[in-house]
C-alpha cells in the first residue's frame, strides 16, 4: 500500500490534474454540506503552496452523461474560493477548448476546477479517448477521491494510464491508516459489525474474521446470526437466506478460536416507528409480536468491556435504527465506547459514519472514512481501481 503521494513530485510550475470528491448535498443551489469540499483543502493548499497549477475535476450526483444546471460544480467553486480564500476559475466543460483555455490562463499557485465530469457518457464508461482529453489538462494526475475508487470510470482510472498518478493527502491518510489496521494492526483487534443486512456484510465478515481478536455484531444483521443460534425474534429484521452464512462465519469462528460476540439483549418494539412503545427484554425472551431495533444495555456494556481492551477498532454498520432517537442509543454508547480506546480507531460507512458525526464524535476518532462504498470495499479486502492505478513507491 505504498504509493507515491503529492510529496513525491516537484511541483513549481507543473499542472496537476487533481481528481477531487466534491459530490456535496446541493438545495435550491444552495451547498447544505461542505465536509467533502473541506477535506480536501490540505492538497489543494499543499499544491498550491508548492507552485502547482492546480485543475480540480469531480464528479457530482447522477446527471446521466447529460449537461444539467441542476448538477452543476460552479455552486462549489464559490464555496472553494470562500474556503481557500483565494479565486478559484470555472470552466464550463472538464474538456476540450474551454477547459484547455482555463488551464492556460492559469498561473502557478492558481486553482481552476472544471465543470461535473459525468456531463460526459463517457466517464463512467472509462472510455479511452475521453481519459485522453482528460490527461491533456495536466502533467501530472493526483487522485484525492477515496470515495470514487472502487469505481473505474475515467477521471479515477483511466487518466492514471496517460499521466504519472500520485495520491493526493485525503486519499494516501485512507489508505495507510485502513491499510495498517488490515495488514498489521496494534492488538488487540477488534471489528464492530453493524447494519440492517448479513448479506450486505458477509463478504467483510468473511475477510476480517481471520485478521480480528474478536467480532463485536449488532443492528439488524445481528438477528439472523441470534435465529442461526436458534432464538426466536418475533417480527424483526431476519434474512432466511444468510442464516447457512451467518452458522458457517460462527464455524469458522469457533475454529479459529475468536470470539463472535453477539447481543445477549435487544430493544423490542412494536412498531418500526419513531414513537414505537419498546422494552429492552433478554434474546431468549423476545416477544413474538415485537421487531428488535436496537441492542440493550447489557450488550451495550458487555460490548464496552471488550472495546475497552481494543489498540485497533474498524467499525462499520450501526448498531440499530439509530435514526429514530429512541433506538440510537446502543450505537451512540458504542461510539462514545470507541471514541474512548486508546488506539487506532477506524469508522466507514456511510449510515455509520453519520450516526458518528451526528454524536458528536467524530473528530475522537482517529480516522472517519470519506468513502462509503470505497471504505466497505476496502474493508472486504477487494482492490479498489482507482488505487490500483496510482504509482508504487
Ligand atoms: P453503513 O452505511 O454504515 O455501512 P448499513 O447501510 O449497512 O450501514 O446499515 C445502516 C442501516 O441499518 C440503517 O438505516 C439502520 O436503520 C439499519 N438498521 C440497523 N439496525 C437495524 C435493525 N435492528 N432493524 C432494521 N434496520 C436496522
Ligand atoms: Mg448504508
Amino acid at each position: 500500500m505504498h504509493k507515491r503521494t503529492i510529496r513525491d513530485v516537484e511541483w513549481h510550475g507543473k499542472r496537476a490534474l487533481v481528481r477531487v470528491d466534491f459530490n456535496v448535498p446541493i438545495q435550491d443551489g444552495e451547498i447544505t454540506d461542505d465536509t467533502r469540499i473541506r477535506a480536501a483543502l490540505p492538497t489543494i493548499r499543499a499544491l498550491m503552496e508548492a507552485g502547482a497549477k492546480v485543475v480540480l475535476m469531480s464528479h457530482l450526483g447522477r446527471p446521466k452523461g447529460q449537461p444539467n444546471p441542476k448538477y452543476s460544480l460552479a455552486p462549489v467553486a464559490r464555496r472553494l474560493e470562500v474556503l481557500l480564500g483565494r479565486p478559484v476559475a470555472f470552466a464550463e466543460d472538464c474538456v476540450g477548448p474551454a477547459a484547455e483555455a482555463a488551464v492556460e490562463r492559469l498561473a502557478p499557485g492558481g486553482v481552476l476546477l472544471l465543470e461535473n465530469v459525468r456531463f460526459h457518457p463517457e466517464e463512467e464508461k472509462n472510455d479511452p479517448a475521453f481519459a485522453a482529453q482528460l490527461a491533456r489538462l495536466g502533467d501530472v494526475y493526483v487522485n484525492d477521491a477515496f470515495g470514487s475508487a472502487h469505481r473505474a470510470h475515467a477521471s479515477t482510472e483511466g487518466v492514471a494510464h496517460h499521466l504519472p498518478a500520485v495520491a493526493g493527502l485525503l486519499m494516501e491518510k485512507e489508505i495507510t491508516v485502513m491499510g495498517r489496521a488490515l495488514t498489521d494492526p496494534d492488538r488487540p483487534f477488534i471489528a464492530i459489525i453493524g447494519g440492517a443486512k448479513v448479506s450486505d456484510k458477509a463478504p467483510v465478515l468473511e475477510n476480517l474474521l481471520p485478521k480480528v481478536d474478536a467480532l463485536l455484531i449488532g443492528g439488524g444483521m445481528a438477528n439472523t446470526f441470534l435465529v442461526a443460534q436458534g432464538y426466536e425474534l418475533g417480527k424483526s429484521l431476519v434474512e432466511p437466506d444468510a442464516i447457512d452464512t451467518a452458522r458457517r462465519l460462527l464455524q469458522q469462528a469457533e475454529q479459529a478460536g475468536k470470539r463472535i460476540h453477539l447481543p445477549t439483549d435487544l430493544v423490542a418494539a412494536d412498531a418500526f416507528a419513531p414513537d414505537a412503545p419498546h422494552r429492552t427484554v433478554p434474546v431468549c425472551a423476545f416477544p413474538a409480536e415485537a421487531m428488535a431495533l436496537d441492542i440493550g444495555e447489557a450488550t451495550v456494556a458487555a460490548y464496552t468491556e471488550v472495546i475497552r481492551t481494543a489498540r485497533t477498532v474498524v467499525w462499520n454498520g450501526p448498531m440499530g435504527v439509530f435514526e429514530m432517537p429512541a433506538f440510537a442509543k446502543g450505537t451512540v454508547a458504542i461510539a462514545r465506547a470507541v471514541a474512548e480506546v486508546h488506539g487506532t480507531t477506524i469508522v466507514g460507512g456511510g449510515d455509520s459514519v453519520a450516526a458518528v458525526e451526528q454524536a458528536g464524535l467524530a473528530d475522537k476518532m482517529t480516522h472517519v472514512s470519506t468513502g462509503g462504498g470505497a471504505s466497505l470495499e476496502f474493508l472486504e479486502g477487494k482492490v479498489l481501481p482507482g488505487v490500483a492505478a496510482l504509482q508504487d513507491k
